[in-house]
C-alpha cells in the first residue's frame, strides 16, 4: 500500500500516521520527495484497510503497490539509493570501480595487483576466497585464509573490499573480513543466503543469475530488503543465450531497464558476460555510456597463471587504458568516480 500525504502535511500528521501503521502490525517506509513525502506500507496487506487511513488528516490518496517487488521498486521510493562500500558511494552520480583478481592466490600477487588497479583508479577490490566452481576439481579458493589476504592488502591500499559468500554458514565468516559481500550468479536465488545477509547491514552485491529476468533479480534484492538491510546493488553479468563466441550474453539493456523500474544501483561485470578480454573495455564503456553506476572488471598480472577465469582477465596495462578512457566518459554522463 502507498499512502500519498499531502503537500502541505505537518510533522505531526506524519507521526500519526506511522503510528497508526505501527498499531497495525505493520512497516512503514517513509519517502521524502521533492514535492511529495509518501509512506509505503509493507505486510499482510489483508491488516490494512484503505478507507480508514485515508480519513487520517495529512493523507491524500490510498493506493496499493502494483509491482511485486515492493521495496526494491521506484513506487515506494523515487529517489535513487546510494550505496556506501567503506569511503566508496555507489549510485547517484557516484560510479564505482570494481577490479581484482577472479580468486586470491596468495598474499604477494593480490598485493600487486591490488597495487596496480589502484593506481589504474579503481575504488573498490574484489577477489574470491571461496569459488563457485563448474567442476570439483578446479581450484576452490583460499577460504579464511584468503579472506585474511584480501583484508589486509585492502587495508593497505586503502580500498574496500567485495568477495563472495556462497553459503549461509559462511556469512558471519565473511562479515568479519570483507566490506561487501558478492551473491554470485549461481545463487542469486539462494533464499536462505539472501536472507542471511539482509539480516546484516553489511553491502551486498547481487549478481544476476545466468537465466534469471530482471524481475527475478529485483524479487531476490526484495528478499535482501526485506530483511532490513537496504544496501543492495545489483549486477548485471550476462545471461545464457545460444551465442557461443562469448561466455554470455550481455543484456545491457538491463541497466536502463532497472532504472526505471527500481532505485538500487546497476553495475555490469563485462567480464564475466563476454569472458574475452578484446570485448570487455568496449562493454565497459558502453555501459557507462547505458547509464550503469560502476563496472566490475577480473585484472590479473599473469592471466596465463591464474587460477580461476584466467582467459578473461585484463592485464593491468589495459585495464588503465580502460580506465582512461572511462574517466572520460564519466565526464560525459556526468558522473564521479
Ligand atoms: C565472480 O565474480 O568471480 C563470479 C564467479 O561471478 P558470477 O557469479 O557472475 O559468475
Ligand atoms: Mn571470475
Amino acid at each position: 500500500m502507498i499512502i500519498v500525504l499531502r503537500p502541505n502535511v505537518t510533522q505531526g500528521e506524519i507521526d500519526h500516521v506511522i503510528e497508526r501503521i505501527h498499531e497495525l502490525g505493520l512497516k512503514p517506509h517513509l519517502s521524502k520527495g521533492e514535492h511529495r513525502t509518501i509512506i509505503g506500507v509493507i505486510g499482510d496487506e489483508n491488516k490494512i484497510r484503505a478507507e480508514p487511513l485515508q480519513a487520517i488528516a495529512g493523507v491524500e490518496q490510498v493506493l496499493p503497490i502494483l509491482k511485486p517487488f515492493k521495496l526494491a521498486g521506484r513506487e515506494i521510493h523515487q529517489a535513487d539509493t546510494v550505496v556506501q562500500v567503506g569511503r566508496v558511494r555507489i549510485g547517484g552520480t557516484a560510479m564505482a570501480m570494481i577490479a581484482g583478481p577472479c580468486a586470491i592466490e596468495g598474499a604477494e600477487i593480490l598485493d600487486t595487483i591490488a597495487g596496480l588497479v589502484k593506481k589504474a583508479g579503481a575504488n573498490i577490490l574484489r577477489g574470491g576466497a571461496f569459488k563457485p566452481r563448474t567442476s570439483p576439481y578446479s581450484f576452490q579458493g583460499l577460504g579464511e585464509e584468503g579472506l585474511k589476504m584480501l583484508r589486509d592488502v585492502g587495508q593497505r591500499h586503502q580500498m574496500p573490499t567485495v568477495t563472495e559468500v556462497m553459503d549461509p554458514r559462511q556469512a558471519p565468516l565473511v562479515d568479519r573480513y570483507a566490506d561487501m559481500f558478492q551473491v554470485g550468479a549461481r545463487n542469486m536465488q539462494n533464499f536462505d543466503l539472501l536472507k542471511e545477509v539482509g539480516q546484516t547491514r553489511k553491502p551486498v552485491l547481487l549478481k544476476r543469475g545466468m537465466s534469471a529476468t530482471v524481475k527475478d533479480l529485483l524479487m531476490s534484492a526484495e528478499y535482501i530488503l526485506a530483511e532490513g538491510n537496504p544496501n543492495v546493488v545489483l549486477c548485471e553479468r550476462g545471461v545464457r543465450s545460444f551465442e557461443d563466441s562469448t561466455r554470455n550474453m550481455l543484456d545491457m539493456s538491463a541497466v536502463p531497464n532497472v532504472k526505471g523500474l527500481s532505485h538500487l544501483p546497476i553495475i555490469v561485470d563485462p567480464s564475466h558476460a563476454t569472458g574475452r578480454p578484446d570485448l570487455i573495455p568496449a562493454m565497459a564503456c558502453a555501459a557507462v555510456a547505458a547509464g550503469a553506476d560502476g563496472v566490475h572488471v577480473e585484472v590479473h598480472s599473469c592471466p596465463e597463471k591464474a587460477l580461476s577465469d584466467g582467459p578473461q582477465a585484463l592485464l593491468p596495462a589495459r585495464f588503465a587504458e580502460l580506465m582512461d578512457r572511462i574517466r572520460k566518459l564519466a565526464e560525459v554522463v556526468c558522473k564521479t568516480l
